[in-house]
């Protein structure tokens, strides 16, 4: 059953205030000459309310709300359709006010979920394995379409306990991350692994996770989001600087000749800028940066290319996922058998990394690492469509 599209009410000559970061709102407050807790007072009715209108902000006199709904509108997202894999993993699918589409996928883990966010319409880094690059680019998200889709998975799947912000807003004290961490099946986790190259992005992914990260907005913990990047080092640096996340770094060859092959990217930034570049990141004691390894038959999969994996992570504090490829139809690769897996695994840890194999979930509905394309390429053929 398809959804109503119901998504982002664009409104012509007014700013979406889901656009703003909190510094943002408070710079505008005080334009205006408001007093200065009334940013923050809306920001949490934005982010912790989830409100649609200006009228559902009570505690706001009568004319501010007036004054508001005259130059900004709230924007919001809802799923055109939601499919479910066997294994539990749900995958969103979102129709923009622009027509474009994108997916965002919700992955059941012990005791908690995990949402995986886009950050793009489609993706230009063009990675050979990645069904999302077969697409083309067609545009950055807005800060508020990334978000959004927060809100919008906890809003569409009230059944599933997903912890949400608190509903009361106003002048309730926020509950701390910690008591959030602790809420039984709640949504916990977040990670930029969708659509798009977020750090391509990087204007408006800051500030998507400022409010993400902030108390007043959605509250989640910074080590419970992970930025993904396949290796934009410049940007990779100055989200060391600017915010503290954790890292996971698309990698999948040991060498510039395989890379090359898979990654345009690299040809750009070579695997030693990459490797010293994560040497360098600032990383907070006792995290790790993970290292994504899409092992794909005959082509990265190597006892040998294995052993030069943990030459090449040397001295970085690095922990490995190896994820068999998930093909899918048309795809030029094949997944290794699983002794190959296994085999590869063994290398790693015999060399002291922390690697995990990890089956990427929702397979059966192209919702798995490199399979997210908005039914752009091949249109939706499989998987149950729930709600
Ligand atoms: S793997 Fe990531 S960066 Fe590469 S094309 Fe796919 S979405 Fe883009």
């Amino acid at each position: 059953m398809n959804l109503q599209p119901k998504t982002d009410n664009t409104q012509p000559g007014k700013v979406d205030l889901r656009d703003m970061s909190l510094s943002e709102l408070s710079g505008w407050a005080s334009s205006l000459s408001l007093e200065s807790f009334r940013a923050r007072q809306i920001f949490r009715w934005l982010w912790r309310s989830d409100v649609t209108s200006f009228d559902q902000m009570t505690d706001l006199q009568k004319e501010l709300r007036q004054r508001l709904s005259e130059l900004y509108y709230i924007s919001s997202l809802r799923p055109e359709k939601i499919e479910r894999s066997q294994d539990g993993t749900k995958k969103f699918l979102f129709a923009l006010s622009d027509g474009n589409h994108i997916e965002s996928v919700l992955i059941p883990e012990k005791g908690h979920y995990t949402l995986c966010l886009s950050s793009q319409a489609g993706c230009a880094m063009g990675c050979r394995f990645c069904l999302t690059g077969k697409g083309g680019f067609k545009r950055n998200l807005k800060t508020s379409e990334i978000v959004n889709q927060v809100l919008a998975v906890q809003g569409a799947l009230p059944d599933e306990k997903l912890s949400r912000p608190s509903a009361s807003g106003g002048n309730e004290a926020s509950p701390s991350a910690p008591e959030r961490d602790a809420a039984p099946g709640g949504l916990t986790n977040l990670v930029f692994m969708g659509m798009g190259e977020p750090l391509a992005n990087y204007e408006n992914l800051i500030k998507s996770l400022q409010i993400l990260l902030a108390d007043e907005g959605c509250g989640f913990s910074s080590r419970r989001v992970t930025v993904s990047t396949c290796g934009l080092v410049p940007q990779m640096e100055k989200l060391g600087r600017d915010i503290t996340v954790n890292l996971a770094i698309s990698l999948h060859a040991p060498d510039n000749e395989t890379r090359n092959f898979l990654m345009p990217i690299n040809r750009t930034y070579p695997l030693e800028v990459l490797i010293e570049a994560c040497r360098r990141f600032p990383l907070p004691q006792r995290r790790m940066i993970t290292f994504e390894y899409l092992l794909i038959s005959g082509v990265n999969d190597s006892p040998e290319q294995a052993r030069a994996l943990a030459k090449l992570l040397r001295d970085v504090r690095a922990k490995i996922n190896l994820i068999p490829f998930n093909a899918y139809p048309g795809s030029e690769f094949k997944p290794p058998p699983p002794e190959r897996v296994l085999a590869f695994q063994q290398i790693l840890i015999k060399n002291h990394y922390t690697t995990m194999i990890r089956q990427s979930k929702g397979a059966d509905i192209s919702a798995a690492c490199g399979q997210l394309h908005a039914h752009v390429v091949y249109g939706s053929q499989r998987g149950e469509e729930v709600v």
